[in-house]
């Protein structure tokens, strides 16, 4: 097949598992629908995907009826520079590397007679839609986390709704079409208190390019947040299309692009019974101090339930000490537990072993409990954790709060651990919590079926990226995007 006849789609995502992830699973997608897909990422980061998955940049995989390869850029910095510890200037850094190499890239493909169709960034690199702008291609962002986030980031850029300022660090937040949220359920890059201030320069510097960027694809589905779907697609284009955790059934829907190679788990999980084993896993950046470790660790000795805990090695750049377990733990609990440094999640939450997930409420991770019908123990840190806890203890009721977040500062003593760990597992609770959760993964299933609300919309992006490439008359096409597809059109369950 000649490849180069495919529409060429070109992500460009930030190094980061919890971004990467989305990305490959939206490029997977697109490629499942027929077109020709490009992720790319910093070099440092895609030697380490490389390395663990057996990749090989530039090299076309078939995936369904279209095409996916790997693609990296130089972010101009050695592996083992110190300045790599330090996020804020790495971000400023990759901006600065990345728009020249990001461009050349492209240019390299046009003359490779594959040019690019458009370009998908996600939201820590806004400058990618500046590259786009000034090669006269389409863009479009792959929002990473819930839309009722994206609400909350759009109406703090647009300065539509209070939120807690330095004289005034603890009023309530009412956005439209959301619950009540306190002063630490918001995103916390927008609380005055974070110390990731550049983090949340860094994503509303998204929100100042919206409208650069054509459409915004999100990864969650209508019917998972009807009423804020709706109301903010007053104010831009959004096509929800999650959750993208639901692998197209073609050939090699399986490529991952983990920078770790899984640990083998999965036959330990097999020799459990059913619904006995509670998944651990705080993602990829979270670093619990080592107290919190220790209580965890004794309510799971206190309880005797299985377990299997992912303790993943901080970052070697961090400099910060890699985890104990209390002593003679590991003998005590025998086979009834299993640590591992990084696991198969998406293999893991599927398992009919695993009952429940104490997670820090990332949004991937909270899309694959959702997707898979796993209640949840929500412990989330910063960032859209504590907003995603509120949701899924609240809104979605799949999950039980186990702490406020960091902004809290306060190690959850071992007994509060138990009873979560209870409650979400055999307590009278329980029930309800999988009840819903399976509700969840139905709805998700449906989403992402042929046909279904995300479905609609990949197609609908995939025509819409297709007409302007053929079409010189963009406004009259994206009326037509915009008409046909809107989220009021959607059947919401
Ligand atoms: N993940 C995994 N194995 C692990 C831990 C995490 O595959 O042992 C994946 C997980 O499935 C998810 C991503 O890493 O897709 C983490 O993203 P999330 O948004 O949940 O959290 P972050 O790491 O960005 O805080």
């Amino acid at each position: 097949m000649r490849t180069e006849s495919l529409l060429h789609v070109f992500l460009v995502s930030f190094p980061g598992q919890g971004h990467v992830n989305p990305h490959l699973r939206l490029g997977k997608r697109l490629a499942s629908k027929g077109l020709f897909v490009t992720l790319s990422t910093p070099k440092g980061f895609a030697q380490k995907m490389a390395e663990a998955n057996n990749i090989t940049d530039d090299h076309p995989i078939p995936v369904g009826d279209g095409f996916l390869q790997f693609g990296s850029f130089e972010d101009g910095w050695d592996d083992d520079d110190p300045r790599r510890a330090h996020l804020d200037q790495y971000m400023h850094q990759l901006e600065l590397a990345g728009k020249p190499a990001i461009s050349a890239m492209i240019e390299r493909y046009a003359e490779q007679n594959r040019p690019v169709s458009c370009l998908i960034n996600n939201p820590f690199i806004p400058w990618a839609s500046d590259v786009a702008e000034s090669l006269g291609i389409p863009s479009a962002m792959l929002w990473v986390q819930s839309c009722a986030c994206f609400a909350a980031y759009y109406h703090y850029n647009h300065g539509l709704v209070k939120f807690p300022t330095e004289t005034d660090p603890e009023i309530d937040v009412q956005l439209p079409s959301m619950p009540l949220l306190k002063h630490d359920e918001v995103p916390s890059f927008l609380h005055p208190s974070t110390p990731f201030a550049f983090l949340r320069t860094a994503i509303l510097g998204q929100f100042k390019k919206l409208d650069k960027q054509f459409c915004v694809l999100m990864d969650t589905f209508q019917e998972l947040e009807p009423e804020i779907v709706e109301y903010m697609s007053k104010f831009c284009l959004i096509k929800t299309v999650g959750p993208l955790f639901k692998y197209p059934e073609v050939p090699n829907n399986t490529i991952r692009c983990d920078i770790m190679k899984p640990d083998d788990c999965i036959e330990w999980l097999d020799s459990k019974p059913a619904a006995s084993v509670i998944y651990i896993s705080f993602g990829t950046v979270v670093y619990l101090k080592q107290e919190q470790v220790d209580e965890i660790a004794e309510a799971l000795l206190a309880t005797g339930i299985s377990y299997l805990w992912v303790m993943k090695p901080p970052a070697k750049e961090s400099g910060l000490p890699i985890h104990t377990l209390p002593e003679g733990f590991l003998e005590k609990v025998g086979d009834n537990g299993k640590v591992v440094q990084w696991s198969p999640q998406d293999k893991v939450l599927i398992h009919p072993s695993v009952s429940c997930f104490v997670s820090h409420c990332g949004w991937n991770s909270t899309m694959e409990a959702l997707s898979c019908g796993v209640p949840i123990v929500a412990f989330p840190q910063w960032g859209d954790q504590v907003t995603n806890a509120v949701y899924l203890v609240d809104v979605f009721k799949t999950g039980v709060r186990m702490g406020g977040g960091e902004a809290e500062n306060r190690i959850i003593p071992k007994e509060e651990v138990a009873k979560c760990f209870v409650e979400a597992t055999v307590g009278p609770k329980a029930k309800d919590l999988k009840r819903n959760a399976l509700k969840w993964k139905a709805a998700a299933e449906a989403a992402m079926a042929g046909g279904g609300s995300s479905d609609r919309n990949i197609q609908a992006f995939i025509n819409e990226v297709r007409r302007r490439c053929t079409s010189t008359d963009n406004d009259a096409a994206t009326m037509n995007f915009v008409n046909k597809h809107s989220p009021t059109e959607v059947e919401i369950v």
